[in-house]
């Protein structure tokens, strides 16, 4: 039910396991900031917990068993795993999706420019951002460079304590009287978003006079440190993200400031969920995708067949006599929590929300039914009976839940994965954690809603039916 802070009646030892796994998580999301980093790391994970990669075991021409533990990747960007369960998969999946792109700015295919006596490098935003929180926070940019050799280069500047930052500028309030009068929206426009990452030209030569020797330098820096010619731009995939480690955040440490909550805080206990929960009489799976924050495009996001492939093969490798009517089957006797963040309450802006139907940082996980904007367009409107399934097992194992809706109707609203899944006839809701300051480049969280949450996930995944 609403209105019941976890802190209240917590324990001393609850309180020594949610520091715990916060510390765990704050590792998490400070080292992996983009859908490629949480993607390594959760490979990294999973394995360590015994799972191996499903091309190997299709290889081995091995048949599942309850008890196998399998992941398969996509294109180092999206992550579904499987831990098979006792009953067939023809009686469904238990399924918590998230996803692990957050918003950013993404370098341009020709982004290098020389102006002013500086080194730019154009962006391009990805995800909805408020452009105006962009400018004069230290930047970091994290991605890879791929030759035309097929050979790649990781990039990760901006984070260790000795490393150069980068920034976008703004205009000092001095000379911004006219930019002050301006429209949120358009007091910094997107083709202003540009990094600022060098000030130093080239040593002067005597036989030439040398051009653009600011930019010269920074690609002679490029070559030499990186074998990055300026073409190799155009085969890049470079983020530009807040520089610097997630924290506890307030005098009483009850929460945690960071980079990309959105969504990492419910990837995170969502993978942890699945790997700390033995096997259950139902075959329980965490995804994890790219590309929500555009859309769940391309073959990386949520709307890839990519998922379904991989059931498909999971329900190959389980039977003798596969055939589609069994995965139609197993998707739509599923249960999915669409596992996605929500607005929390915020006091500064309380006229945005409606307070019984709000969602409060401490009060739990958060069941979101609706999301969507004006006439509920985009919401998962999960069904009743799925919702009081849900209410029954988190009640009977303790679990702190609020139900929430995204701000005041016709204020606005915001989609999630969860209509994707819901294509094949399967149970979804969304479900997740309150966010403060959701896409800005720091968003907070409550401690005791992340730990509450994985709590919750454990008991989705070991006790739906
Ligand atoms: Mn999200
Ligand atoms: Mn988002």
């Amino acid at each position: 039910m609403n209105n019941r802070n976890i802190w209240e009646k917590v324990t001393q030892k609850k309180v020594k396991d949610i520091d715990k796994f916060s510390a765990e998580y704050i590792d998490f999301i400070s080292d992996n900031k983009t859908e490629r980093e949480c993607c390594d790391a959760g490979v990294q994970m999973l394995e360590e917990a015994g799972y191996v990669e499903l091309s190997k075991v299709i290889k081995a021409g091995r048949k599942l068993k309850a008890g196998d533990k399998i992941y398969t990747t996509q294109m180092n960007k999206s992550i579904a795993a499987f831990h098979i369960g006792k009953r067939p998969l023809t009686e469904g999946l238990n399924i918590l999706g998230a996803h692990i792109d957050s918003p950013r700015l993404d370098i341009k295919q020709n982004p290098l420019y020389e102006d002013g006596g500086f080194t730019l490098l154009d962006t391009h935003y990805y995800g909805g951002v408020k452009k105006y929180q962009w400018v004069t926070i230290p930047l970091a940019i994290h991605g890879v460079v791929v030759k035309k050799d097929g050979s790649i280069t990781e990039i990760n500047i901006g984070e260790d304590a000795d490393d150069p930052v980068f920034f976008i500028s703004d205009l000092l309030i001095h000379l911004a009287q006219k930019q002050m009068e301006k429209k949120a929206s358009e007091v910094i426009e997107g083709e202003a978003l540009d990094v600022i990452i060098g000030n130093m030209p080239l040593k002067e030569s005597k036989d030439k006079e040398t051009k653009d020797a600011v930019k010269g330098n920074i690609l002679k820096l490029l070559k030499s440190q990186y074998d990055i010619d300026e073409e190799d731009f155009e085969s890049a995939e470079l983020e530009v993200v807040p520089a610097g480690r997630a924290r506890e955040a307030g005098i009483d440490r009850s929460m945690i400031l960071g980079y990309g909550h959105d969504d990492r805080v419910c990837a995170y206990p969502s993978l942890r969920a699945l790997i700390d929960t033995p096997t259950c009489e139902r075959t329980t799976c965490a995804i994890l995708v790219d590309k929500e924050e555009i859309g769940s495009v391309g073959a990386t996001g949520m709307r890839s067949r990519f998922f379904a492939n991989a059931v498909a093969e999971i329900i190959n490798l389980s039977t003798d006599n596969y055939s589609d009517i069994l995965l139609s089957r197993c998707m739509a006797n599923s249960y999915m929590l669409s596992s996605d963040v929500n607005a929390g309450f915020d006091p500064t802006y309380a006229d945005k929300f409606e307070k019984k139907n709000a969602s409060y940082l401490g009060n739990g996980m958060a069941l979101i039914k609706f999301t969507g904007s004006r006439g509920k367009s985009g919401s998962n409107d999960a069904n009743a009976e799925y919702i009081a399934k849900l209410r029954n097992i988190l009640d009977k194992s303790g679990v702190i839940y609020q139900t929430a809706e995204l701000g005041k109707v016709d204020i606005g609203g915001g989609g999630t994965i969860a209509y994707i899944l819901a294509l094949y006839g399967m149970n979804v809701i969304d479900c997740g954690i309150a966010v403060l300051n959701m896409h800005a480049p720091w968003e907070a969280i409550s401690k005791a809603d992340l730990y509450e949450t994985y709590l919750g996930y454990k008991t989705f995944l070991k006790d739906i039916e």
